[in-house]
């Protein structure tokens, strides 16, 4: 591990030196960011990050060369253009953008030749190529044609074996780096797994115990506290005997729910589930409400979201945390009547925050939460990588991150 971080900023500080003067450099950022209706970016936070990584390149005169994937289009489908989100990149880089509808071939290389010094272009969704997610290498040597140099900083798609994320990385050799997002993403996840300073507290939510399995089992080697909300609270409790109603239950996950609860016990960690819930006699914002030991919830009736007492006693912990990981919501946040819990454990990990702690938010819905909520700026980071950054957490080597090394 020492090993690698040392490879990460000797990678970094070749990046934050190098000479781009008249260099045609690719950025694989990731800009797959949500739209609406009328194609309007609803979050900006991709871009917004990756923009000091784009600054270094055409600061220093390189031109840029943005490639990026936009959602899971079936070849050409222009509802998945990256035109629509030109004006919007542009606004956020404060430079004009140029835009390619090609990524390869003679039109893509002019266009980036084209460029003159700390001019920035951005190609059409690498994805209407089928090769992309395939990981094809004749695509990758196309695509690497247009730069003389490589930086990835689309920790989102970290994950992924992909032609522009990681096969590209063949062609460049010495002359590959690691952006300023994906760095910081790295240093983040680092700073709980392997040298956040304890009390260390994970927080995971959302709805199901079986997508988090071995994020948790990752994770009880390394914090001091494990609150687990949400959903997945149910399997734990149904294996314990409780009575759960119509909550959300995955049978199959009940004995490993107890294999946790003596892994934690066994490594010292301390497990909270919540002691009083929200139930709601169905999943809706109409619902009618009661609170319910969590022992205790009637048939007919469902848990869906942590009650006073619970949240009082996360606060306690979160309040004596010096490292908080956040991923999940605790409960369904985006019903109204079930969104006190993950709106209550946000303002005290804000709170907290403000004390020194450092805190970490990752996992699209927990993110979605704070955005929500409007408190995204008292967390010390919010990861951009769903996919990638339960993978890090889970241990497992990104390969978009093993080909930079
Ligand atoms: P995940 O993608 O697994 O992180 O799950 C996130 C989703 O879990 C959110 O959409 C929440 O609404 C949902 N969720 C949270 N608490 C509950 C609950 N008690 N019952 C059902 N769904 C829940």
């Amino acid at each position: 591990m020492t090993k690698n971080k040392s490879i990460f900023k000797l990678i970094m500080e070749n990046f934050l030196q190098q000479n781009f003067k008249n260099k045609r450099v690719i950025v694989r950022v990731d800009f797959n960011v949500p739209l609406d209706n009328d194609f309007k970016i609803t979050d900006f936070t991709r871009i917004e990050f990756s923009k000091k990584t784009i600054e270094e390149i055409i600061n220093r005169g390189g031109k840029c060369v943005l490639l990026s994937h936009m959602g899971r289009p079936n070849g050409r489908e222009l509802k998945y253009s990256l035109s629509h989100i030109l004006n919007s990149v542009e606004e956020i880089l404060g430079v004009p953008v140029k835009f390619c509808n090609v990524c390869i071939g003679n039109e893509a290389i002019e266009a980036v030749d084209s460029l003159k010094e700390g001019e920035v272009i951005l190609m059409e969704n690498v994805r209407f190529y089928p090769e992309e997610t395939k990981g094809d290498i004749d695509f990758a040597r196309q695509l690497s044609k247009l730069g003389d140099y490589f930086v990835n900083d689309a920790f989102g798609s970290a994950h992924r074996a992909h032609s522009s994320t990681t096969i590209i990385t063949d062609f460049f050799k010495e002359r590959k780096f690691i952006g300023m997002l994906l760095d910081r993403e790295i240093k983040s996840i680092d700073r709980v797994l392997k040298n956040g300073k304890k009390p260390i507290t994970a927080i995971i939510g959302g709805a199901k115990v079986s997508s988090k399995i071995t994020v948790i089992e990752n994770l009880l080697d390394r914090i001091d506290y494990l609150i687990i909300g949400g959903g997945m609270v149910y399997t734990f409790i149904k294996a314990e005997g409780g009575e759960i109603g119509d909550s959300i239950c995955e049978d199959d996950f009940c004995e490993y729910s107890i294999k946790i609860s003596e892994l934690a016990k066994k490594k010292g960690v301390k497990l909270l589930l919540p002691e009083d819930v929200v139930i709601g006699n169905e999943f809706s914002g109409k619902a009618k409400i009661n609170l319910s030991s969590v022992y205790k919830i009637p048939p007919g009736w469902q848990g869906l979201d942590a009650g006073p007492d619970s949240i009082k006693t996360f606060a306690q912990i979160i309040q004596k945390s010096n490292t908080i990981l956040w991923n999940g919501p605790i409960g369904v946040f985006e019903l109204e009547p079930f969104s006190n819990g993950t709106r209550k454990l946000g303002e005290e990990i804000v709170k907290r925050t403000k004390k020194g702690a450092f805190s970490l938010v990752g996992g699209g819905d927990s993110v979605s939460a704070v955005k929500k909520f409007g408190i995204s700026n008292g967390i010390s980071y919010i990861s951009t990588g769903g996919g990638a950054m339960l993978e890090y957490l889970e241990g497992k080597k990104l390969p978009g991150i093993v080909a930079l090394t």
